[in-house]
């Protein structure tokens, strides 16, 4: 059975300021949601199945001789074509790169003007897959909404785990309060 969790995120707005002291005039909370879909991968569609292993299968390409953390990633192109990544370590550790960015940016720049529209990614390390899902860093997710919006098509984010899978309907699910190319002319 799929199920909807909702992850929240709670922000206060407040203050004004009077004469260089900071009062605090009309603080209030609001709360931010991101619905999710929770399900089994035997509960996953057949599609987001494939892509699910290959990203899986793509964890065994990962260069990751520092964290021996292996990612896989494997992006669905709206044309059936798959194109996958590995996260690729570096000796000068800024230099190297996660699955999702290898996954997404070969995607996108053998295949231009075809939209991902799911985006699946599993781990494997110390001898076995992740049981719990692995979520993104937050480069990875802003590369995932700059794909999303530069296709005016939301993708599909898969996160794999044996004991459970996340489902998010939209990159932007994955980053709320988020900067896109529209806020450069604010
Ligand atoms: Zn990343």
């Amino acid at each position: 059975m799929i199920k909807s969790l909702r992850i929240s995120f709670f922000f206060c707005t407040f203050a004004h300021q009077i004469d260089s002291n900071i009062i605090f005039l009309s603080m209030k909370q609001i709360i931010i949601k991101t619905p999710v879909s929770v399900c089994s991968f035997d509960e996953l569609d057949n599609d987001l199945r494939i892509l699910v292993e290959k990203a899986k299968a793509m964890t065994q390409n990962a260069y990751c001789p520092y964290s021996h953390f292996h990612v896989g990633a494997a992006a669905l192109l709206e044309n059936g074509q798959i194109v996958a990544g590995s996260n690729q370590e570096n000796a000068a550790y800024p230099s190297g790169l996660c699955a999702e960015r290898t996954a997404l940016f070969a995607a996108n720049a053998n295949y231009p003007h075809t939209p991902v529209v799911a985006l699946a990614i599993a781990c494997y390390a110390n001898g076995h897959f992740s049981k719990n899902i692995i979520s993104p860093c937050g480069a990875c997710r802003q590369v995932m909404l700059e794909t999303e919006h530069r296709f005016a098509k939301p993708m599909k984010i898969v996160l794999y785990g044996e004991d459970m899978c996340y489902i998010f309907d939209s990159a932007a699910d994955l980053l709320p309060l988020n900067f896109v190319a529209e806020n450069l002319q604010a």
